[in-house]
């Protein structure tokens, strides 16, 4: 936006030259603050942001460009000055792409991981770098902190793929037995829920439930592959419903094959949300976390993560050693996350995400009864024994 009022009375104050170069500077520092607030101008990367910024630029030098970091490292630089002058956090989800994962995250892991540190931060302000389930789900933790989210349409198929009024009708269908949902949902649909659990707790959340009840039977919800990736860990009975992970379900036991045969010693990791012949496949499965634990832990020379890509990135700088192989699949709802709409959340406060009381306190307990389970020594890895034998479950 130009603004004239400014040139003017710089020409009136002045000497015709002078006034004109002021008048000049002046509307170019009017034109860029207006462009920066709107996202469109980049900001300067001088020598003191490369210096400022030069840590994580090792961390992310394999997988950015000199001339992308050129545009990162001042928003970094930025982001991180706006999050100390209001009191603001930012929660990096492991599929957050790398300068955002180690430039500006403050808390980074999975969903729940993440939406606990938000409840112990004092941040008064949490800005998800994720999608929206994720940031409806510190909500429901941390009522009283604004919580923003860049972009209101980075979704997920996964969440879209039930509501609260499916539950409803699920749990009219199939009385007394108790429903356990991934956290991968709606705050909608958590608050229909007995209790929730992750891709790192879900077998002893079922097996708990089951115990818990005195059945023989839960619903594990919504995430069908997880559920049969579930069902073959224990002997309870698992009632599931037909809802998938877009970037899990696009893995096929071919990609893993091609990749065995191009790198034969590489050890292949794989998500419960992908299909359960990818487990079969595979020579490890658990919850991000878990991976990240293999990883730090085994050191291995060579690894295949079947997750999404972002995951293999931010890994990687802390494993130096480890070779990450394709393939990967991109999650379009999380790669709706950049530095510039991060940057333009903390600059304008945007967007609040918000909750029903109602549905955030029976949300809550959900969330709550999961977290008071004692937790696992180390994120649960799935038994690849197991995760060969074939056990039907019930599809709604
Ligand atoms: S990776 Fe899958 S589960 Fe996660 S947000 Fe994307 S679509 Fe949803």
């Amino acid at each position: 936006m130009l603004n004239f009022s400014i040139s003017r009375d710089a020409g009136r104050s002045r000497n015709s030259v002078s006034a004109f170069f002021e008048a000049q500077e002046m509307l170019t520092l009017s034109i860029r603050e207006d462009d920066m607030a709107d996202g469109f101008a980049p900001l300067a990367f001088t020598a003191d942001i490369e210096a400022e910024t030069a840590a994580v630029w090792d961390k992310v030098k394999h997988h950015v460009t000199p001339m992308e970091w050129r545009l990162h490292a001042p928003l970094i630089v930025e982001i991180n000055r706006l999050k100390r002058e209001k009191n603001a956090a930012i929660l990096a989800h492991n599929y957050m792409t790398p300068d955002i994962f180690h430039g500006v995250g403050d808390f980074v892991g999975d969903s729940l991981a993440l939406a606990k540190e938000a409840a112990k931060s004092d941040a008064k302000i949490i800005v998800q770098a994720g999608v929206h389930f994720m940031a409806e789900t510190s909500k429901v933790l941390s009522p009283e902190k604004k919580i923003l989210i860049p972009d209101l349409l980075a979704g997920c198929s996964l969440a879209s793929s039930i509501t609260g009024a499916d539950v409803r009708l699920i749990k009219e269908r199939h009385p007394g037995v108790p429903v356990v949902t991934y956290v991968n949902t709606t705050a909608d649909v958590k608050a229909e829920t007995d209790i929730c659990c992750t891709s790192a707790n879900a077998v002893q959340v079922v097996e708990w439930a089951a115990k818990e009840w005195g059945t023989d039977k839960v619903i594990l919800i919504p995430d069908e592959f997880l559920a049969r990736n579930v069902a073959r860990q224990t002997d309870v009975k698992i009632i599931a419903w037909a809802g998938h992970c877009e970037v899990h379900k696009r893995f096929t036991p071919q990609d893993i094959a091609d990749m065995r045969a191009a790198w034969p010693g590489a050890e292949v990791l794989a998500h419960p949300e992908c299909p359960a012949e990818i487990l079969e496949a595979s020579d490890f499965a658990g919850s991000t976390a878990a991976m990240n634990d293999y990883v730090a832990a085994r050191k291995p020379a060579q690894v295949v993560l079947i997750t999404e890509c972002s995951m293999a990135s931010n890994v990687q700088a802390e494993s130096p050693g480890t070779q990450f192989i394709g393939p990967c699949n991109m999650c379009p709802h999380m790669k709706r996350i950049t530095l510039q709409n991060i940057y333009d959340a903390l600059v304008h406060e945007q967007y609040e995400v918000t909750v029903d009381a109602d549905i955030l306190d029976r949300a809550r307990q959900a969330v709550q009864r999961m977290i008071d389970l004692p937790p696992p020594a180390a994120p649960a890895r799935y038994d690849l024994v197991k995760a060969r034998h074939h056990v039907d479950v019930e599809l709604i």
